[in-house]
């Protein structure tokens, strides 16, 4: 595995200010001159990091935003594939925090696409004033916690001295590329998804080979299905994929979301989910086969993740139950695609609906039945290497003008693992975290003080704004209440830290378990350990949590003063 960012991204901006003075750096250290002064460092000029720099500096906190990438939107940014578009309500995705935000910007799309999702994320920081304290093109490479402030240095040669590093540097934000014998060799162009250039990808008439059929894959290749003159799709697992039912937002549904928006703020602020989707109060066998069929075509016309938190109450608890919605899709599978030897190979066959994320697809399967279309089943005929124009596997040499790898991510942990992060004793992260990450409320973990990661491990599972909206706000509160009670320095108590992750690790594998398959456990990086990635209790055990902390007065964190000698104040 390899990072790829650091190859790709055009360092820019200029020297930093001077904000301290001290005698003599080391040879090799930037002068203390150019050390640039904060109380909040963020990282990530994604949905959360705005937030939270935002949240800072209203709090009063200085505040600077340091992003890898030359412009703002996170995933929205490095994302641009054609087809990439939200699985979330665009309404439900966006901010809450200013209502005036949400009359005048909107949404085209109930399922916008990333352009305007970018556009939307440009307008924010534009509309709140935020740019100014942002730095791109300004990749964090070391972060080392030294007596109360965290230095941390960027790609870009500039130092920062912050009294609190919050990294909102997302959990699907490094490309992974699986091992390929000579993938360097190809001399045809070569795209990862979740790296996509911002000057349009030319299909016309090429040999296009994708390889994945994950969230992504199965966006990209209806989308550029028409145009190519060969489209070969490389599949190692089967997905349940089910359609988005994406539409244009009409007139009168623009009016109902503003009139609606409290109301909507209301649920999706309580929702377990985060999403507006109703649950279903039925299990699947209290209705007859003709119900559950009537209830499934229901489903299967619903939009986006509703098939998820809108269907049989038993739908990831009761294994039948899970195996009923399962056998409906596939007959869906095998009533649109024509050829039922590609519908099988399409049909998932060791997994359950909801064990790995599930992709949203409009045309998706319509796509096999396009004669320039092909797919080839991994399983069967695995990659053997890249030639110099095309792709080998067991089965022989197909040539290709265009490769795609829409092959994931280095899920969870990825960014905060490559950012050489130290804390007390100079202790990295990594090795803190090699038998999986240790957190509390997926915003803390013990031996790194002052040092946040909203949006990280063991955070949403959902509708990703709001359960990382909750923590940044959580986050932000903390940095209050530590000011207002006149400490500077905040570190999670062991304890606390121990009960949250055994937590995770316990309602993950729990029974029904899903078994650890999925990139949720880490699954598609060789050699990664296999710990849940996600809060496995979900959104109403963050809440339970933060409230128990603010009922019991921060008992779970130390909080001190860098002056003092030794911690003041509770221990978890
Ligand atoms: C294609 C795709 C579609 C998705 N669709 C949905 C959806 O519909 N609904 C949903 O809820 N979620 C979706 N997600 C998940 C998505 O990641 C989150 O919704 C959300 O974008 C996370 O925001 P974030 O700000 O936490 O992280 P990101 O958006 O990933 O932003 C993190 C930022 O940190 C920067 N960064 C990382 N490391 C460093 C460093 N060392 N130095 C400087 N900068 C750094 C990165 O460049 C990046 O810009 C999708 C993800 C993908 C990949």
């Amino acid at each position: 595995m390899q990072d790829v960012r650091a190859d790709d991204i055009a360092l820019n901006g200029s020297s930093p200010r001077s904000l301290m003075t001290s005698p003599e750096p080391a040879p090799d250290e930037p002068s203390d001159d150019d050390v640039v002064d904060v109380d909040v460092l963020v990282v990530g000029a994604g949905i959360t990091g705005l937030y939270q720099l935002y949240r800072a500096r209203e709090a009063g906190f200085s505040s600077q935003l340091l992003e890898a990438g030359d412009g703002v939107g996170g995933t929205w940014y490095w994302n641009r594939y054609p087809g990439a578009r939200f699985d979330s309500e665009s309404y439900t995705y966006g901010y809450l925090f200013s209502k005036d935000l949400f009359e005048e910007w909107e949404w085209r799309e109930h399922f916008a696409e990333q352009p305007e999702i970018e556009r939307y994320l440009n307008h924010v920081v534009d509309r709140f004033d935020l740019r100014r304290h942002i730095r791109f093109g300004a990749k964090v490479t070391s972060a080392v916690y030294d007596a109360g402030a965290w230095r941390v240095v960027a790609g870009d040669g500039t130092t920062y001295r912050a009294q609190y590093f919050i990294a909102a540097t997302g959990v699907l934000s490094v490309p992974y590329y699986p091992e390929v014998p000579g993938r360097e060799n190809f001399r045809g162009e070569s795209y990862h998804t979740g790296l996509w250039p911002a000057a349009p990808v030319d299909f016309a008439d090429k040999r296009v080979a994708v390889i994945g059929t994950g969230s992504s894959g199965v966006q990209i290749i209806p989308a550029i299905a028409g145009t190519v003159a060969s489209l070969t799709v490389y599949q190692r697992t089967a997905n349940w994929c089910t359609p988005l039912n994406n539409a244009p937002i009409t007139p009168d549904e623009q009016a109902e979301l503003r009139a609606g928006f409290e109301a909507m703020c209301e649920t999706l602020n309580t929702s377990p989910s985060g999403f507006l989707h109703l649950a279903h109060d039925r299990a699947t066998f209290e209705d007859t086969k003709e119900e559950r069929w009537a209830f499934y075509d229901k489903m299967w016309s619903s939009p986006g993740f509703s098939k998820l938190t809108s269907n049989y109450s038993d739908l990831l608890m009761d294994e039948a139950a899970n195996a009923e919605w399962c056998t409906f899709v596939s007959e869906k599978i095998r009533s649109i695609v024509a050829d039922p030897k590609t519908a099988e190979k399409l049909i998932p066959d060791e997994h359950r609906f909801g064990e790995k994320r599930p992709p949203f697809v409009t045309g998706y399967f319509e796509v096999y039945n396009n004669p320039n279309v092909d797919l080839v089943d991994l399983r069967r005929t695995p990659i053997l290497r890249m030639t110099d124009n095309g792709i080998e596997t067991s089965d022989g040499v197909r040539e290709f003008d265009i490769v795609v790898w829409a092959t994931g991510f280095d899920f969870g942990t990825g960014a905060l693992a490559r950012m050489d992060i130290r804390g007390r004793d100079g202790v990295a992260l990594r090795d803190h975290w090699a038998d999986g990450p240790r957190t509390f409320l997926g915003i803390q973990t013990t031996g790194f003080p002052n040092f946040f990661f909203p949006g990280g491990p063991h955070a949403a599972a959902g509708n990703n704004p709001r359960y990382n909206g909750d923590q940044v706000d959580f986050v932000t509160d903390t940095l209050i209440y530590v000011r207002s009670h006149g400490f500077d320095v905040i570190e999670v108590g062991a304890a606390a830290e121990d009960k949250w992750t055994d937590m995770i690790d316990r309602w993950a594998t729990r029974a029904p378990s899903f078994g650890e398959s999925s990139y949720y456990f880490g699954s598609n990086i060789p050699g990664k350990p296999r710990k849940y990635l996600l809060n496995s209790a979900g959104r109403p055990k963050l809440f339970t949590e933060i409230a128990k902390v603010i009922e019991t007065d921060y008992q779970a964190f130390r909080l001190s003063r860098s002056s003092d000698p030794a911690p003041l104040g509770a221990s978890g």
